[in-house]
């Protein structure tokens, strides 16, 4: 290893974390993030990594997020990639989980870490979360080969396309409940390198693949949904449809317009997902009659 420092690119998209306050509630604030940074401490330390950090224009609460910024944030990173050791992105919180599950799809042999970050209390304020989970996220990228997209927050390093944001209160804001933390950050930095992804061959390229905007929708299942619901999901030209539904991948078979409505949308080539309300364990569809009408209908299990 050459003693050069290692190199992180930092990409600040918005999020609680570089917001003030203002007269409609928090807000991002162009340029005060940085400008937080450059009276810290923290980050004046030798044992940080050489850091790049650039801001995304506009800055966004992530509620306003769509695959185009995703899509901006991959270029971003597919810009810098060969002049830094890692990467972190700095979003809001929010949907978080959303951008760091489409962009490990979007980074097509990615060998470097892209770590997500953000915070539940802004720095501005004197209690917060967003010194350590920046602090640790940087770190992260700059000392861990893990060619992953993952998010580091409240200690924890998750599998960013396994990660959900399960509290809106506690500093452990997310959560991978069907696989276990990648890393924790304590007293010092642990890596569980046995669950880390193998890193791409040697002098892979990274290419962004664009994913577009596919008509996709999402339907939580309720007791006593009407159909009409779930058919205007369905209709032309959507391409996909996830259906939350109950259990192991149950629903409403009992429903004869609800199972024509999937079976309709599915041969005109739509795919329907089953995922599951429950925060654990999987889909089984075969399981319950009321799972493989579903499948019947042409809908498949999401695993
Ligand atoms: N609304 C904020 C956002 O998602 C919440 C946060 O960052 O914690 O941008």
């Amino acid at each position: 290893m050459s003693g050069a420092k290692r190199r992180v690119y930092v990409s600040n998209t918005g999020g609680t974390i570089g917001m003030r306050l203002g007269p409609s509630g928090y807000a991002p604030a162009p340029g005060y993030l940085a400008e937080q940074l450059a009276t810290s401490t923290a980050f004046r330390s030798a044992s940080l990594p050489e850091l790049v950090i650039s801001e995304q224009q506009p800055l966004l609460d992530s509620a306003y997020m769509t695959p185009g910024d995703w899509l901006r944030i991959a270029q971003d990173i597919a810009a810098h990639y060969d002049a830094f050791d890692g990467f972190v992105v700095v979003h809001g919180t929010d949907t978080m989980a959303y951008t760091a599950s489409a962009l490990p799809f979007m980074l097509e042999g990615l060998g470097k870490p892209v770590i997500l970050t953000g915070s539940q209390v802004p720095l501005c304020e004197l209690r917060n979360d967003a010194l350590e989970n920046l602090l640790t996220a940087i770190l992260i990228a700059a000392q861990e080969p893990i060619p992953e997209v993952c998010i580091f927050f409240g200690g924890r390093l998750l599998r960013g396309c396994r990660a959900t944001k399960v509290d809106t209160q506690d500093f452990e804001a997310f959560s991978s409940p069907n696989l276990a933390p990648l890393g924790h950050a304590g007293v010092s930095i642990g890596i569980d390198w046995s669950r880390v992804r193998p890193a791409p061959q040697e002098g892979t390229a990274l290419r962004v693949v664009d994913i577009g905007r596919p008509l996709v929708g999402a339907l939580r299942l309720f007791p006593g949904i009407p159909s009409a619901l779930i058919r205007s999901m369905l209709l032309p030209p959507v391409a996909g449809l996830v259906l939350e539904a109950y259990g192991s991948g149950t629903g409403p078979g009992n429903d004869a317009d609800f199972l024509a409505a999937i079976r309709e949308a599915t041969d005109q080539g739509a795919v329907v997902v089953v995922t599951s309300q429950c925060l654990h364990g999987g889909t089984s569809l075969g399981g319950y009659a009321a799972g493989s009408c579903l499948a019947a209908a042409g809908a498949v299990g999401g695993a």
